[in-house]
């Protein structure tokens, strides 16, 4: 029998948040349940929920930095067992037999491609996913993973399921390591993620950001310095110096000011998914140095592991400003702003007293 679970939804592009009930299957064979104790909040939700990519799937519930307790597993399950924490990132299916799903990079799945946590079809109880803006969630438990830092500090642990992963995989794709000089691009949720695990990975990290103001929290967070994004004189200094810059920005603006940073053979990542196009690119600025201009979505689910077991090693967490569910569209608002330090978690016990 399907569980009820109580759940925060938007039920429009245009309309507040509200309570919403929802049901979660029953628990597969192959499957865990688990109660949702934290859930950060990606730019990711924030373009979904209001529907500025398209395509979204209502009502909408959003939410893929999930971190929780098992309460039950099925007769298969054999990596978690009732009571352990567990966490859900942004995937929770792919089709398993195709050659990403076979190199476990299940997120670029050619297949009937990625499960996503919310939006995506569910095979189960038939119409579309929903996240973790709510009390519980049953995933197979090949798509959930082990959470082994302490327990006081579980919720700023949930960012790391997708703000975490995402910027990991490619810092780890492009082989950055000490000797190199590494630029994040936005200062937000994702961007102060990069600097903590780029500045673990040995390099020197610097933070190019429209907010001045955010320079003594680069600097605590690990960067070198940060470079106004806006000031041309402190751009040209840095010109054909980067190694490697990751480009978090959920807005469209004139990529080439960066490609001219890097040196030759160096990259500039794109993780960040504006929804209309970035300014023209200036070809020159590819070709004169082999530079290259790629993208990256998350991580698979082996890569994810590694990413939680490496930021438990080294001690990184997210910084994060707790919120009740309720307050879901002011944060919203907030993040639009990028005014977020630097992200907002849904404390879900707060979901109790909403509905
Ligand atoms: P966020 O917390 O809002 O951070 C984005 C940052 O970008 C802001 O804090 C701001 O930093 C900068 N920014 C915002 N508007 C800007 C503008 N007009 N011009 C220049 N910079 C601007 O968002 P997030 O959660 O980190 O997500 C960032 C983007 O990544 C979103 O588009 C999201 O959908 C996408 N995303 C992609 C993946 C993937 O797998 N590829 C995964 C998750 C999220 P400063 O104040 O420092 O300028
Ligand atoms: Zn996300």
């Amino acid at each position: 029998m399907p569980s009820p679970a109580k759940a925060y939804a938007a039920q429009a592009a245009d309309t507040p948040f509200a309570p919403f009930s929802l049901k979660r299957r029953d628990v597969g064979p192959d499957d865990v349940a688990i109660d949702i104790l934290y859930c950060g909040v990606c730019h990711s939700d924030l373009h979904t929920a209001r529907s500025e990519w398209g395509g979204t799937l209502y009502p909408c519930v959003p939410g893929h930095e999930i971190v929780g307790r098992v309460t039950a597993v099925g007769a298969d399950v054999t990596k978690f067992k009732v009571g352990d924490i567990a966490g859900v990132g942004c995937m929770v299916d792919s089709c398993g037999a195709c050659p990403s799903c076979h190199a476990g990079e299940e997120q670029y799945c050619e297949g009937s491609g990625f499960v996503g946590t919310y939006n995506g079809p569910d095979h189960h109880l038939g119409g579309h996913t929903f996240g973790g803006y709510s009390d519980h969630i049953v995933v197979k438990q090949d798509f959930v993973l082990s959470i082994g830092h302490d327990e006081k500090d579980l919720a700023a642990v949930a960012p790391l399921l997708c703000a975490g992963i995402t910027t990991y995989s490619p810092l780890h794709h492009w082989k950055v390591g000490p000797g190199q000089k590494v630029g994040v691009v936005g200062l937000g949720g994702l961007g102060h993620m990069g600097v903590k695990i780029a500045a673990a990975m040995g390099t020197e990290v610097y933070v190019f950001s429209t907010s001045p103001g955010k320079r003594e929290d680069a600097k605590r967070l690990g960067a070198t310095d940060l470079i106004v994004s806006k000031d041309e004189d402190a751009m040209a200094a840095h010109r054909g110096s980067f190694d490697f810059i990751l480009n978090t920005v959920a807005a469209s603006h004139d990529l080439n000011a960066y490609l001219k940073l890097l040196k030759r053979d160096g990259a500039m990542t794109l993780v960040g998914v504006p929804d209309s196009p970035h300014a023209p690119l200036e070809v020159g600025n590819l070709v004169m140095r082999r530079r290259t201009l790629a993208g990256s979505l998350i991580g698979g689910i082996r890569e994810t592991q590694e990413m939680l077991d490496f930021c438990r090693d080294h001690a990184i967490t997210s910084d994060i400003e707790m919120i009740a569910v309720q307050d879901i569209d002011a944060a919203y608002d907030r993040m639009a702003r990028s005014d977020v330090k630097y992200r907002f978690v849904i404390d879900m016990a707060t979901l109790g007293e909403a509905a």
